[in-house]
């Protein structure tokens, strides 16, 4: 389809699309946009960020939207309260030739007093948090009787989120005509619960192949060794004075860690991640929007659905653990027609990882070499005078000093009074760039050292202070690490909260979180059920409930045997050293 005409939306809506500037629908609007004027069956997307979801499910919406009936039609359910504003600013744009249509927003975090307000007015279309849009429908004020359809737009978001339950609550209500329709960029054990118990007979569309706007990426990788991330970052930053991009962190503590370190060191840069309050975000993301802020650190929640175009650069401060977490961030550059590069800063040890994401993708990376000091200062010189070239003169306000500054310069030459002015602004960076070290790692030579490099990755790890979980759950009971990663991120209703190693056994498994959640996260989980066993954790100081596994069975498995040996080892050491206990 190579028209937003042929796809038979209202005259209205394409008068808005095309103001848009959208010339023809994405690979994933062509194929849902005809599918839902044309029936009502439930309907499963598959789409990365980036590729138009928004209006693949809003104008089919908007155009079947009766707008003399003030009663709810449609119920978009998202996971922030970012991406719900944003939604309902999209829709609103898509509706602005539409007489009668009233969009509201309602998410968590804001009072509900006017959300109900707006809601009394009548709104046929609400774009909701689930938290909030439950806790409505239980306050009688969002009526899921009168549905057309609902929404659930990123659904392995709102997943992975911890928004389980308060789906469950609400899907559970829908009156049985509604069509379903979910939208999501990955297909989740998870995501497949929600269509299998709420979706009837649903057809599955899908476009994640890469897509035109992605072919626009260029994926390069730095080699360096772990403690030179930073350094990588300064120097891309330095080499591309006009860059503007997102840097992907892991965690927000590494998001705060490197956007401090950023603006200490005079970078236009800010963080963005759970910690902070909505109105320091907004203030954040308004800055960015705007391109006062050059780099926005970010965690992969904390930004997830931000829409952002023109940008530059999109820097992984780490590869995510997730190859297609890397395929979601690189797309946020290189879209509508514009090219955009995607860094990967990665040590020796990841080298397979991105042969991985190159094979799974079908994309290709080209490695590059940290630029070195002469490179960045050349590059920044010219850049410096390139805007002295061009400055903008305001004669009338400069004038009047001029005569006096003439006079005082009388005595240089127009060659020294060039140096003098490239110097005053420039020696800072000739400074710190005068003994930079060549920082790029040589693959053929890290051969060997690799146990030294082992030692110091989990020296690192320790920065971080782990509390280590027992729990009651193993590979048994189909658990994997991402799936333990997901029930504790469920559990912790976020997927911030840093974890540290994780082993699967047969009959149950260890992990290590960071100190401040385990509490709560033992609390939360405890109970829960997960394939049919009732979840239980502890604490593993003395790992008294592994000696009454030891005695329960003598499983063959060998990681069982190794954990044991490794265990008792440390006995020894702790009953000797007469330590704190706690693993390190
Ligand atoms: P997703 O939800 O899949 O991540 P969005 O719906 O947020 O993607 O759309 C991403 C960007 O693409 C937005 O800026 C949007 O305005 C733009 N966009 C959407 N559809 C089109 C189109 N058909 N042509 C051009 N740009 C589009
Ligand atoms: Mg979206």
């Amino acid at each position: 389809m190579n028209n937003f005409t042929e796809t038979g939306l209202a005259d209205v809506l394409l008068k808005a699309v095309s103001e848009l500037g959208f010339e023809k629908p994405t690979p994933i609007q062509a194929k849902t946009i005809p599918h839902l004027l044309n029936s009502g069956q439930d309907l499963i997307a598959f789409a990365q960020t980036g590729t138009g979801k928004t209006a693949a499910f809003g104008l089919p919406a908007l155009h079947l939207t009766q707008v003399e009936d003030r009663r709810t039609q449609t119920l978009v359910l998202c996971p922030t309260r970012e991406l719900c504003m944003q939604i309902t600013k999209d829709l609103t744009n898509y509706s602005k030739y539409m007489k009668g249509v009233n969009i509201v927003a309602v998410y968590g975090g804001s009072s509900a007093d006017v959300q109900i307000k707006a809601l009394n007015k009548g709104a046929q279309v609400v774009v909701a948090t689930p938290g909030r849009a439950k806790d409505l429908i239980n306050r009688r004020k969002l009526k899921l009787a009168t549905l057309d359809r609902v929404v659930l737009d990123e659904a392995d978001e709102m997943l992975s989120m911890g928004f389980k339950e308060d789906l469950d609550a609400i899907l559970s209500k829908m009156p049985g005509s509604r069509q379903t329709l979910l939208f999501s960029a990955t297909m989740s054990k998870e995501v497949m619960g929600i269509t299998g118990k709420y979706m009837n007979n649903p057809v599955e569309l899908s476009a994640t192949q890469m897509n035109t706007v992605a072919v626009n990426v260029n994926h390069q990788y730095y080699m360096v060794h772990a403690r030179d991330r930073y350094e990588v970052i300064k120097r891309i930053a330095d080499i591309n004075p006009n860059i503007y991009g997102i840097v992907f962190c892991r965690t927000r503590r590494e998001t705060k860690e490197v956007a401090s370190k950023l603006m200490n060191d005079a970078y236009n840069a800010d963080a963005l991640h759970g910690d902070l309050s909505q109105a320091q975000r907004d203030e954040v993301m308004n800055r960015f929007r705007t391109r006062q802020l050059q780099l926005l650190v970010a965690t992969d929640v904390a930004a997830r659905g931000l829409d952002v175009n023109n940008l530059t650069h999109i820097i992984n401060f780490n590869l995510p653990d997730d190859n297609e977490i890397y395929i979601h961030r690189s797309g946020r550059t290189g879209r509508a027609g514009k090219s955009g590069i995607s860094i990967a800063i990665v040590h020796t040890r990841e080298g397979k990882r991105i042969k991985e994401i190159e094979k799974k993708f079908g994309i290709k990376f080209s490695k590059e070499l940290v630029p070195g000091g002469k490179e960045i200062c050349t590059k920044q010189l010219y850049s410096l005078i390139d805007k002295i070239e061009k400055v903008q003169v305001d004669e009338k306000q400069i004038g009047p000093f001029m005569p006096a500054i003439y006079k005082k310069l009388e005595w240089l030459s127009r060659e020294e009074l060039i140096k003098h002015f490239v110097s005053a602004e420039f020696n800072r960076f000739l400074d710190y760039y005068k003994n930079a070290k060549d920082i790029n790692v040589d693959e053929s030579q890290e051969r060997g050292k690799k146990g030294k490099r082992e030692k110091r990755s989990r020296d690192e790890r320790r920065q971080t202070a782990f509390t280590r979980i027992f729990i009651n759950a193993g590979s048994k009971n189909d658990l994997t690490p991402a799936r333990l990663i997901g029930v504790i991120n469920e559990g912790l209703r976020s997927g911030e909260a840093e974890i540290g190693k994780i082993e699967i056994l047969r009959k149950f498994s260890f992990f290590e979180i960071e100190d401040g959640m385990a509490v709560k996260l033992i609390d939360a989980l405890k109970g829960k059920d997960f394939e049919g066993i009732s979840l239980s954790l502890e604490v593993s100081q003395e790992r008294p409930e592994f000696a009454n596994y030891q005695k329960s069975k003598s499983p063959k498995h060998k990681g069982y045997k190794n954990m044991r040996d490794k265990w008792k080892k440390g006995k020894e050491k702790r009953s000797g050293g007469g330590g704190r206990g706690r693993r390190k």
